[in-house]
This record gives structure tokens, C-alpha cells and sequence, in this order.
């Protein structure tokens, strides 16, 4: 048995895909006529499918699906330990079933360090605009009605005077999100005739989100000019034909051109654009509101309005810090043209972002609020002792976890004889603070790096990519960065309040530890 270990765990596995039930056998359990009473046949038949693939690629992988599959290829062995593997996937089941009614947007810990972290949902509201959220959620509003006139009113009318006010626009006007920002530019200016932008610009945001495409949806045509790593003031002129009706200015975000280029700058595009009669639009991206240090290279709304864009879009929750939107600030006269386009009421915004946005917007009339208060602003302006002092903290309190842990898990190991989890507790985990970086996200600032610190996890007897995978399946989940072998928990972008729950995560995922000897192979 020892010698052909490799060829006897193959044979394990064989054995245990045979035993696996179909999925009409399991639907006949007895176990299972409350789910489907409950849940419905048709639900529980796809939980079943869904039961049987997941423990199926888990044989197949060499793990148990959590151990079932050791306890499936016992099954098969014999009759009655089958039951008690068929017993188990009729629990998986009726789990699968509930799980589509539990809430699916799970809360979890960001210690990745990526401050604006659009997996993750970008950016954590400031106390005031959640209040304004709940606030307006929970009663009648007066979100298109003049309570003055005692008439019809527009939605927009609650957020334009604040932006106008906090960026010195003529007009703004609030959607979706930036990228629909930028399509209905594209869309009112540019549909149907030549849109000029530098081929240094052709920026893709995550995947669906590349500008030639944008483009081409909104019936714009595209004229690139310059090349990837060069554009000049002459290339936009040559282009510049009878039917060009807008200049495309597009922040390159996520990336940076380095070494030998050219760019035009908005200023320059601008002087251009109006001499031609065309629409300058300037897609910031982030856009920034605050002056801080840690943002200072990214270009602010205010400075693109005055070196002369007609219109500027930027989103709401990168480093605005506040919900997902679209904001276009501008000229007057094109912001009524965007605001009375059809699509404008397809993309238009729902009034819980228009309440964040209004509250998050008022934290910026005093700087040193929005510092404090936008959790945004707060992680990428905090200083680095205190980012130390947190990190110290949840050291700290995951070394006290793990033993406790130790203890916990020295009791059990008795009763179930598993004396893997007793050599894995002996060799513990090193938990240290270590200095790192980490990095602002959202498409912004690419080759920024933040000083940190973060907590270093280098587990013995697993891998550091399962630590990663038990945390993430912890309660709530805990997200680091793998790092060297070590699991890194970046203590910048980790709540306060959250301190805690990263210690009773890491109590639970030292909870389940592996209960077969093949995972520590
Ligand atoms: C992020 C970004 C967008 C898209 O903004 P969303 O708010 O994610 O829709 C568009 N343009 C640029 C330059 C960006 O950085």
C-alpha cells in the first residue's frame, strides 16, 4: 500500500466516482422531501447536479470535496458506509437548495491592500451616505416633484448645485456609471460622425469597457491618431476632417506609457477643439475632488474644466469615494444636450445613489472631513504608523487565535483519530508585521505604491494557497495577497470594526483542518 501510493489513490478515486448516486436516486431520499417541499423539485434537481459535478471534479482533483470523497470510495466498499456518504450529499443538497435564498452579496474583509478594488466593490461609504441611503430608501421622497410648484420636478435637479459648486462646472448631470458617462458623450456628440482620439488612449477598464468598442456601440467612428507611444498637436490636426464633430481626451488609468512619448495635453487639445468647433470631451476616470498627496498625480476635475474640456466624466466610486456613478460635468449648453438625449433616462441613476452621492459630495466642502470620513480618502491619506499599530493589532490577534485553537484542536484530535491535525498544530504557522506596499486600484495611479504593513502568515503543513482558499470561506471571508509563500493581510484597507472578525475568521478556518492525510501530502 505504501509503495504504489500513487496508483492506490487512482484506484480510490475510480472507486469512488462509481459510488457516486445519480442525481434521480438521490432525488428519492427520504432526506430530500423537505427541500423539495420547501424549495421546490426543479431547485433541488439542479442543487443535485450541482452537489454531484462539485464532488465529482473533487475526486478527480484528489481532494475529498471535503473528505466525502474518502468517505464515498469507503461507501463503495461497503453498503452501509455508502449510506452515510449518500447522507452527506443529501445534506450538500438541501444546502445548495437554501443557499439560492440567502443573500448572494456577501460582506467580506479587504486585505488585499488595493485600496479602490473594483472585484471587491470599490469603494466603502462614509456613515453620512449610508444614513442618506436608509433615509431615502425607507420613505416617499420628493425625487421628481417640485415641492415648491407643486409639480412635476427632475431628479437631477438634487445633485447638480453641489458638483457645480465643488468643481466650478456650468452644468453637471449624474448616470450610471462613468462608462455610461462616457457613451452617451460619445452618443449626443459624436453618433455618426468622426470622433478623434489619440491610439495612445485606447484604454480597456476590466474587460468589457475598451474604447473602440464604446465607439462603435454609440454609432461613433472612430479616427485614431499618433501612435501608441507618440501623439502630437499635429496628428489631431491632420485628422480633423468636414465630418469630425468631437476630440476624445481619455486618461489613461490603469497604465502608463513610459520612456520616449508625447502626449497632448488637455489644454492644448481644448485650444484646438474650439477653434475647429468641435466638442473637447476628457474622460478622467477616477477624477479627484480632494488634494492629498498620495493623489497628486492624478488629474483633477477642476483642472480639466479650466485648461478648457467642454465636458469631463469620472466615476463615483473610485477615488470619489462614494457610489457607483457616472458624474458629467461641463458646459452648460452640452450638458442640457446629454441630459435631454433618450438614452440619458436609460442610463439615468436611482435615487439611493443620488442620497450617497449628495452626502458624500457635502463631506468635501470641508477637506479634512472627506479625509476623515470618505473610508476612501481615510485609507489612502492614513499614516503609517497607524496602518503599523492595526497590523500589530490583528497579529496579535491571530496569534491568540491560534492558540486557542491549539487547545481546541488537541481535544478533537482525539476524537476522530486524526493525528494530522495534530502534527499540522505542531508546527503552528509563523505570524509576523512585515513593511509592504500597497496599491491605490480602480484603474488609478498603476506604478503608485503605498507604503503599509501587513501581516505575514507562513503556514507549515499546508499550503499557503489553502490557507487562502479556508479564509475565503470563513464567515466573513478574509481576502489577502499570496506573497512568497506567505499569506499577506494588508492592515490599510482592513476596517477598524473589522479587526475582530479577521481573528474569528482565522479561528474557523484553523477549524477546519484537513481530515484526510492526502491533503498534506
Ligand atoms: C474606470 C474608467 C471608466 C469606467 O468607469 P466605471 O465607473 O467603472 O463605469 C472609464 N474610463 C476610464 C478612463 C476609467 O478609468
Amino acid at each position: 500500500m505504501a509503495s504504489g501510493k500513487k496508483s492506490a489513490l487512482s484506484d480510490q478515486q475510480a472507486e469512488a466516482l462509481r459510488a457516486l448516486p445519480s442525481v434521480e436516486e438521490l432525488i428519492e431520499a427520504p432526506d430530500l422531501a423537505e427541500a423539495i417541499g420547501e424549495y421546490g423539485r426543479e431547485l433541488v434537481v439542479d442543487s443535485a447536479r450541482i452537489v454531484l459535478e462539485r464532488t465529482r471534479r473533487g475526486i478527480l482533483a484528489g481532494k475529498g470535496g471535503g473528505g466525502l470523497a474518502n468517505r464515498a470510495a469507503g461507501g463503495a466498499a461497503s453498503a452501509a458506509a455508502g449510506g452515510g456518504a449518500a447522507a452527506d450529499l443529501t445534506r450538500q443538497i438541501a444546502d445548495e437548495a437554501a443557499s439560492v435564498f440567502l443573500p448572494s452579496l456577501k460582506t467580506l474583509v479587504n486585505a488585499t491592500g488595493v485600496v479602490v478594488h473594483t472585484n471587491l466593490g470599490r469603494s466603502v461609504l462614509a456613515p453620512e451616505a449610508i444614513e442618506a441611503v436608509v433615509r431615502t430608501a425607507a420613505s416617499y421622497s420628493n425625487l421628481e416633484y417640485n415641492l415648491e410648484a407643486g409639480a412635476r420636478g427632475s431628479r437631477h435637479d438634487h445633485i447638480n448645485r453641489i458638483i457645480m459648486a465643488l468643481t466650478g462646472a456650468e452644468g453637471a448631470l449624474v448616470v450610471n456609471n462613468n462608462a455610461a458617462a462616457v457613451f452617451l458623450a460619445l452618443a449626443v456628440f459624436g453618433s455618426g460622425h468622426e470622433v478623434v482620439v489619440s491610439r495612445g488612449e485606447l484604454v480597456e477598464i476590466g474587460g468589457s469597457f475598451r474604447i473602440p468598442d464604446i465607439m462603435a456601440s454609440s454609432a461613433a467612428r472612430m479616427v485614431e491618431v499618433g501612435t501608441t507611444n507618440k501623439t502630437k498637436i499635429s496628428d489631431y490636426e491632420k485628422a480633423i476632417g468636414a465630418d469630425t464633430t468631437m476630440l476624445l481626451h481619455v486618461h489613461t488609468s490603469n497604465y502608463k506609457v513610459v520612456g520616449f512619448t508625447a502626449e497632448v495635453g488637455i489644454a492644448e487639445l481644448a485650444r484646438l477643439g474650439h477653434e475647429r468647433g468641435l466638442v473637447v470631451v476628457d474622460d478622467l476616470g477616477s477624477g479627484v475632488l480632494a488634494e492629498m498627496p498620495a493623489l497628486a498625480e492624478e488629474p483633477s476635475v477642476h483642472d480639466s474644466l479650466a485648461a478648457g474640456a467642454d465636458v469631463v466624466t469620472f466615476s463615483g466610486d473610485k477615488l470619489l469615494g462614494g457610489p457607483q456613478a457616472g458624474i458629467i460635468v461641463g458646459r452648460k449648453e452640452y450638458i442640457e444636450k446629454m441630459k435631454a438625449h433618450p438614452l440619458a433616462r436609460a442610463l439615468r441613476v436611482d435615487k439611493m445613489t443620488l442620497a450617497a452621492l449628495q452626502a458624500t459630495l457635502a463631506l468635501y466642502l470641508k477637506p479634512e472631513l472627506a479625509l476623515e470620513k470618505i473610508p476612501t480618502l481615510r485609507m489612502l491619506s492614513e499614516p503609517l504608523e497607524a496602518i503599523k499599530e492595526r497590523a500589530e493589532f490583528m497579529a496579535a490577534e491571530l496569534r491568540s487565535a491560534l492558540s486557542a485553537s491549539e487547545v481546541a484542536n488537541m481535544s478533537l484530535n482525539e476524537e476522530l483519530e486524526n493525528n494530522v491535525r495534530a502534527a499540522w498544530i505542531g508546527d503552528a504557522m509563523a505570524i509576523e508585521v512585515q513593511r509592504a506596499t500597497s496599491k491605490v486600484g480602480g484603474g488609478a495611479l498603476p506604478l503608485l505604491e503605498l507604503d503599509s504593513y501587513v501581516c505575514s502568515i507562513r503556514p507549515a503543513a499546508i499550503t499557503v494557497d489553502e490557507l487562502a482558499t479556508r479564509l475565503r470561506e470563513t464567515d466573513p471571508p478574509v481576502i489577502g495577497r499570496i506573497h512568497k509563500e506567505r499569506l499577506l493581510l494588508d492592515a490599510r484597507t482592513v476596517l477598524p470594526e473589522q479587526l475582530r472578525d479577521i481573528a474569528s475568521a482565522f479561528t474557523q478556518a484553523l477549524q477546519s483542518m484537513p481530515t484526510s492525510p492526502s491533503a498534506t501530502d
